[in-house]
């Protein structure tokens, strides 16, 4: 087992990877830019280094300087944690030739996920069915329009390199798509520099489904149920459920086995996320995530099973200690992401934290790293904290969300939660009943 690992992330996600280190009996670094030298994931380490100015380019993203970090501190390994560099194939290779480990899959399924026509042909090649669309990236306009026409419309011009709902345009007609193939391009070139897209049939009502598995590298991979993330806004996850109000035993054993068959085959190694669509009882694959998600506390609700504690363990050369018959879902578990923004306009909130008071109880997780009188600085993402909540049943869940919500105080900011009290009263979620277009509707409509 490693002595000390260096979390290159800030925020709760550094704060829930020092938490499982310390379980572990690890020792942890923290990493910061100078914006962040009163945060909550330095004070709790056991060691920290600044790594730069604010700007997350010049600190965060700043591969030398982690690595110079690590090198200073005597650090092991490296937990990237979501967004940053977790799914950098290149940090990832740039450590190992440190001998640094990274707690993640190796460089190469980085790689091929991380483009997501790669990953659609490496799913079609290890039998996991995906959405209809162009085999590969579409180049020319005349290509695009005959791959169009024969897939139908509307369809949805997506960027190879996508991501956080970015570089994707919808093309409802033959009208519509040399305008949508030209701002996907442009979008995806400035945010991630590069241009290639591909086509995809735009699925009318589906629901988000996506299954986490957990693999060793050593052929051993697991599936631990799915999450139900339909509830977005711009693409984005809003409110997460585990397991789906949709799918039953059944069916999860299928796409289970699926995803875990695929990811045995691959070797994969370390926690995964497999996204699908899902609509009419059939699954499409839209895209891995080859890291930690956000959502990932849903599944350590209903399973008892430490995410982090198993990316940890299989990065330094052991076995998964779960095989598929010790997983066992227990109840259901839903997350609301609490955001610094305006509950309508969803505008950045920054700014001073004057009271701060979290919901507990049975069943309560609250992952977070702010606290009462933090400045939440205005350089990065506005997530302030994550309200987790347990019940027997979903019906109980929802009780306890409820509850929760009412206890759960943040002033000085706006915030999301008046949004979720609204959410959680709603009969269509009492239902389960939504797809993802569901809650922009109920945005619009109570604009
Ligand atoms: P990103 O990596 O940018 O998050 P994804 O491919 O994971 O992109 O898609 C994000 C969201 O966009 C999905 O959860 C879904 O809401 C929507 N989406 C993606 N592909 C399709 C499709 N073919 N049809 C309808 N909606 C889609």
């Amino acid at each position: 087992m490693f002595s000390k690992v260096l979390v290159a992330n800030r925020g709760e996600i550094a704060l829930r990877i020092q938490r499982a280190c310390k379980e572990l009996g690890i020792q942890t670094v923290a990493v910061h830019s100078t914006a962040d030298a009163n945060a909550m994931h330095v004070r709790l380490a056991d060691e920290s280094v600044c790594i730069g100015p604010p700007t997350a380019r010049d600190s965060y993203l700043d591969i030398p300087s982690i690595v110079a970090a690590c090198e200073i501190t005597g650090a092991e390994a490296v937990h990237p944690g979501y967004g940053f560099l977790s799914e950098n194939a290149r940090f990832a290779e740039i450590l190992e030739a440190h001998g640094i480990a990274f707690i993640g899959p190796s460089a190469e399924h980085i790689r091929i996920m991380g483009d997501k026509i790669a990953a659609k042909k490496t799913a079609v090649e290890l039998g996991i069915p995906v959405v209809p669309g162009s085999e590969g990236g579409v180049e020319t306009d005349a290509e695009a329009r005959r791959i169009a026409d024969e897939i139908g419309y509307p369809l949805l011009v997506k960027a190879a390199a996508g991501g956080g709902g970015r570089g994707m345009k919808v093309a409802r007609g033959p009208n519509e798509l040399e305008h949508a193939l030209a701002n996907a391009r442009a979008e995806a070139k400035s945010a991630f520099g590069d241009d290639a897209v591909y086509l995809e049939k735009y699925l009318a009502t589906p629901r988000h489904i996506e299954v986490q598995v957990l693999g060793d590298g050593k052929g051993n991979a697991v599936h631990l149920g799915e999450r139900d993330c339909s509830l977005q806004r711009r693409h984005q996850k809003v409110w997460e459920e585990a397991l789906s109000p949709a799918l039953n035993e059944d069916q999860r054993a299928e796409i289970g086995e699926t995803v875990a068959a695929a990811m045995r085959k691959l070797g994969y190694s370390g926690a995964g996320t497999i996204e699908f669509l899902y609509e009419d009882g059939n699954f499409y694959f839209i895209e891995m995530n080859t890291r930690l998600q956000v959502e990932h506390p849903v599944t350590e609700m209903i399973t008892g099973i430490d995410i982090v504690h198993e990316q940890i363990r299989v990065a330094a050369g052991a076995t998964l200690s779960v095989s598929q018959s010790d997983v066992r879902f227990d109840g259901h578990a839903i997350e609301c992401r609490i955001n610094a923004e305006d509950p309508r306009t969803f505008m950045p909130s920054p700014g001073r934290i004057s009271h701060f008071h979290t919901p507990g109880g049975l069943g309560v997780r609250v992952d977070s790293a702010v606290y009462q009188g933090y400045v939440i600085p205005p350089y990065y993402d506005s997530l302030i904290g994550k309200l987790i909540v347990h019940g027997r049943n979903r019906v109980e869940c929802l009780m306890r969300l409820r509850r929760c919500l009412d206890e759960f105080v943040v002033d000085g900011i706006n915030t999301t939660i008046p949004l979720f009290r609204q959410l959680v009263d709603h009969p269509d979620i009492a239902d389960g009943s939504y797809d993802i277009h569901w809650l922009e509707g109920f945005l619009a409509d109570s604009m």
